[in-house]
Formats: C-alpha cells, structure tokens, sequence
C-alpha cells in the first residue's frame, strides 16, 4: 500500500512510529510525503495541509485526519473519499485532565490562595462536588469521558447533545427545552460539541441569561460555539468566569478583549493534542480496514458535518 503522509508539520512525529505500527502489525505499506496522486491508496491528513484539491487522488480509499475537529476539511468539495476523523485515547485523556484541572480550580476557589498579596486568612471552605452540578454540552467521545471523569469526583453530570440518549448512570438531555434545563441548574458548563452551523453562536445572549449568577464556562471544543459579545457582557453581569481555549482566530490577537478580561483564563489550544504514541493504533487499525474492505473507524458524516 501507498500512504500519503499529507501533514508535513507533524511528519517528524510520525516518520520513524507510524513505519514501525505498519510493520508490528504486518502490513506491507510504504509511507510517502510526496506520491504521484493516483497511486495513492490512503492519506494522513491535517488541516494545515498543502493538500487541498483531492480530485486526482482516485484510488485513495480513505483519508484520516490527525485532529478530531474535521470543520476545516468537512466541507471541501472535492473530496469523495471517505473522511475519518482522530478519535484517540491520549487525545481523550488530555482533554479529561484539562477538565478535570479547570474544572477543580474553579470548584475549590483555589485563586484566591494562589495569588494572596494580602495574606487574607478566608477559611471559607468549598462545597462538596456532589453539589456542584455540570452541564456538559457534547456526550461525544470527548464529552462523556470527561462526564465521566466528573462523576467520579461526585460531581452531578447532567449532558446534553444533539440525539437523544440513554446512557446508563448519566442524566441526558436533548433539544432547546433540555439545553435550557442543563444550563438553568448548572454551576460549570462544558462545552465539547464540534464547530457547525447548527453549534455556531450555540451560547448566545439569550441562552447564556438561563445560567445562574456565578457559573462558570470551560470552552475547550470550538471557539465560535460562543458568542464572543454575548460573552462578555454576560461575564460583566453575573456570570463567574470563562476558561477558553479554543478561540474564532487563532493565536488570539494580542489586542483580543479576551487576554485582558479579569474573569477570563486564555489557553492557547493545549486542552488536548493527538498523540503521535496512541494515534498511529488508530492510524494503523483504519489502514487495515482500508486494505481490507472492511468499514473504517470514526467516519465522520459530511450532512451532519462531524
Ligand atoms: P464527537 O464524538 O463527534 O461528539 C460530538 C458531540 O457533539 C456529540 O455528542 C453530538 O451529539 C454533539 N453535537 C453535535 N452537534 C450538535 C448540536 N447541533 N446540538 C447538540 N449536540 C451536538 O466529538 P468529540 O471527539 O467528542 O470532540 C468534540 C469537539 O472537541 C471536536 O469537534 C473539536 O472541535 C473539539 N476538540 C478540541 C480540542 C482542543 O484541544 N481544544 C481537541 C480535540 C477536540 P450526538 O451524540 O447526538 O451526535
């Protein structure tokens, strides 16, 4: 087989673990950064790419990308081949510890003895996380590990996603009237729903008033899921704080209200990254797949956009 490896910032990650995967699994593959395209039979794709007319590339049978999020390459209307999209266990496990983190700091107040210039003795002790409720927009792969993670904290995990869902031990919402019940009674909002037009501004104005005074915001799907305006005025109103890390342009620009505002925390797109160690299983499981005929992993399903 002919692979493609069409990422070319990522290319020194993989160059020496996807060849070594190929061959522990027993597949005779030869992994290019530059092929005559009809002779290519899958690509490894990001965003980033040079790749982006996929018309001549007529046998591929499958092209994986290395992020999770597909909004950049989704629509792209020269590409028939199948599109997979990276689900991978070091990638879900980094965006459950960035959860978790944030997700503490907020629950145990820890700011105000992290930076004390003071010296203010406030005893104040923190509630229980079992009466701390979170709502956690997206019940993905990324959202329900993270829910889970939360309740194992005791934390109570209400989610909410576009489908509905029974999901044992796990309260589940769909719909405009169960994401005005999620929001309403949560203390933390998560959000980890994909960038479509139907996510688009999903927390605006109108949905952000439904959160009860002091709540707080952990954005680590997509920036445009929140209304940046709205954001802001709902921060300078009652709402607690915002800890973003996914953003409408990245970097933020340097003159982004964001960087400045005293209830919001910027990180710069680190909540979770492929991880080149567990990613090339999943590289290497769907190249089987292609090889074999068989139905690939993690298809992402172009009407639905994710
Ligand atoms: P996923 O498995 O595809 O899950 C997406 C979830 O969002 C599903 O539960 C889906 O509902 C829900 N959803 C989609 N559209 C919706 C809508 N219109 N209304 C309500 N719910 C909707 O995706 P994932 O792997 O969990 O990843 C989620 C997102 O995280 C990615 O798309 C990416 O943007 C972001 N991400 C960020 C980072 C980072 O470093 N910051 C890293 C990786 C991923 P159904 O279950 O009903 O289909």
């Amino acid at each position: 087989m002919l692979i493609l490896f069409a990422a070319p910032a990522l290319w020194p990650e993989y160059e020496t673990l996807l060849p070594a995967a190929l061959a522990r699994a027993g597949i005779a593959a030869q992994v290019v950064t530059e092929a005559a395209p009809e002779e290519v039979d899958v690509i490894i794709y990001a965003p980033s790419s040079w790749l982006q007319d996929f018309t001549p590339y007529v046998k591929a049978k499958a092209v994986l990308n290395l992020w999770a999020g597909v909004e950049r390459i989704v629509g792209n209307a020269t590409l028939t081949q199948a599109l997979c999209r990276m689900v991978d266990p070091g990638l879900t496990e980094g965006m459950v510890e960035w959860v978790l983190g944030h997700a503490l700091r907020h629950h145990l107040g820890m700011d105000r003895h992290i930076v004390n210039p003071g010296h203010v003795w406030d005893a104040t002790c923190p509630p229980l996380a079992r009466s701390r409720p979170v709502a956690m927009l997206g019940l993905g792969e990324l959202g329900l590990a993270c829910a889970r993670a939360l309740q194992a904290m005791n934390f109570p995990v209400t989610g909410w996603s576009r489908t509905a869902k029974d999901i044992p031990g796990l309260r589940s919402l769909h719909g405009e009237t169960g994401l005005k019940e999620a929001l309403s009674q949560a203390q933390i909002v998560v959000t980890l729903l994909p960038k479509t037009p139907e996510t688009e501004n999903l927390l605006n104005a109108e949905r952000l008033a439904f959160l009860p005074k002091g709540a707080v915001i952990l954005n680590p799907g997509r920036g445009p899921l929140i209304d940046d305006q709205a954001l802001l005025a709902a921060l300078d109103g009652g709402l607690g704080h915002a800890t973003l890390d996914v953003f409408r342009t990245e970097p933020l620009p340097q003159d982004h209200p964001f960087w400045t505002h005293p209830k919001i925390t910027v990180t710069p797109h680190i909540a979770a990254d492929t991880r080149p160690e567990t990613a090339v299983g999943v590289l290497v499981a769907n190249i089987a797949r292609a090889r074999d005929g068989l139905p690939l992993l993690h298809l992402v399903d172009r009407a639905r956009g994710y």
